[in-house]
């Protein structure tokens, strides 16, 4: 098929069956296009799309995201998961604040130069907001240009991947790349699914190799094998005062869940009693057993977690440390992020 009927073909395809009503579709512009790229990242468009409208009533423009606080940004991201994103959102909308006058560049080089953008997501805003000259790449294009193609070898192989850039490139219209753009995600997320891809729906069907030669169940080739996943066993401690008040530790701004308030974690469940003897100092502790551990998931190890509670009474504990640290009020909650898992785990334990 000349490359010129491929992008033909979808962009028809788009106009009578694409998704037009998505919140980041209208009043389009490269802002509102790059939230809605990096929450779509490793996310479902359903789970995206309150987030995506609470966040942007919060947050319109990139002046006000540069200007809020972390906490107020990894708040209103909390349960989206993969807050390295939240993170590097607020740090580039304040770099562009401070030296772009708070303007989204028109370059690619300064948009892949955004902590968080890489090349394809660089290109989708462009392409998406601006209807620029640039093409993508993204798990569902390399699927659906691998099959149609059939691209051999995994597609996290460094050669495969340059092959499947050479055809995104090949295939990116001159003219109308933003809906050229939407169609080729939405073929890859809607028809040419991973499993049980609705080929007979397809506009490029006929000249699909995986569908011509029967071979769509084994194209792509599968990625390498994983290594076996790892679980790290921590405990966390759920002191709670009498007015129902629970302890929060801010953790650190780089790794899991960085920048989140959690409960204080330690390595050990000698490292926690050390820890509440030295630094709580409790006019009357009681430290009740261990709850029923749960686990985890992030992407490549699974956290298992011992919740320990503590019950504070009579006077306020006091806390002995350098800044870092809050009682949180679950009934009134202040405007900070917290893991959803543990979020769910203090609405659970409340005292009833
Ligand atoms: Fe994907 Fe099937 Fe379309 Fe080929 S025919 S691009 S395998 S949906």
């Amino acid at each position: 098929m000349p490359t010129a009927d491929f992008a033909r073909r979808l962009i028809a395809w788009h106009d009578r069956h694409g998704r037009h009503d998505l919140p980041w579709q209208r009043g389009r512009n490269p802002y509102r296009v790059w939230v809605s790229e990096i929450m779509l990242q490793q996310t479902q468009v359903a789970t995206v799309v309150p987030y995506y409208e609470r966040f942007m009533a919060r947050f319109p423009s990139i002046a006000a995201l540069a200007t809020a606080t972390l906490d107020e940004v990894l708040h209103l991201w909390t349960g989206l998961g993969y807050y390295a994103r939240a993170r590097n959102l607020h740090r580039a909308a304040q770099l562009l604040h401070r030296e772009h006058a708070g303007a989204f560049p028109a370059d690619i080089a300064a948009v892949v130069a955004l902590p968080g953008v890489g090349r394809s997501t660089g290109a989708a805003i462009l392409a998406l907001a601006n209807d620029q000259h640039h093409a993508i790449l993204d798990g569902n294009v390399k699927r659906v240009l691998a099959r149609y193609h059939a691209v051999e070898g995994a597609v996290d192989e460094r050669t495969t991947r340059e092959r499947l850039w050479e055809l995104a490139e090949l295939h990116t219209p001159e003219k109308r790349v933003a809906t050229y753009t939407q169609a080729i995600m939405d073929l890859g997320a809607t028809v040419c699914t991973r499993a049980k891809p609705r080929c007979g729906e397809c506009p490029v069907r006929t000249q699909c190799r995986a569908f011509v030669e029967q071979r769509v169940a084994t194209l792509p080739a599968p990625r390498r094998a994983k290594a076996a996943r790892r679980t790290r066993h921590v405990w966390m401690l759920l002191a709670r005062q009498v007015n129902g008040r629970v302890l929060l530790r801010q953790r650190p701004a780089s790794g899991i869940w960085g920048g989140l308030w959690c409960l204080p974690e330690f390595e050990s469940l000698e490292a926690l009693r050390n820890y509440v003897g030295a630094r709580l100092q409790i006019a009357s502790e009681r430290t009740q057993a261990p709850l029923e551990s749960f686990r985890h998931s992030f992407t490549h190890y699974d956290l298992m977690i011992t919740p320990c509670p503590v019950s504070c009474a009579g006077a306020l504990p006091t806390v002995c440390e350098e800044g870092g640290i809050v009682w949180y009020d679950p009934g009134s909650p202040a405007q900070l992020g917290l893991p959803a898992p543990i979020k769910a785990l203090i609405a659970r334990n409340r005292p009833t």
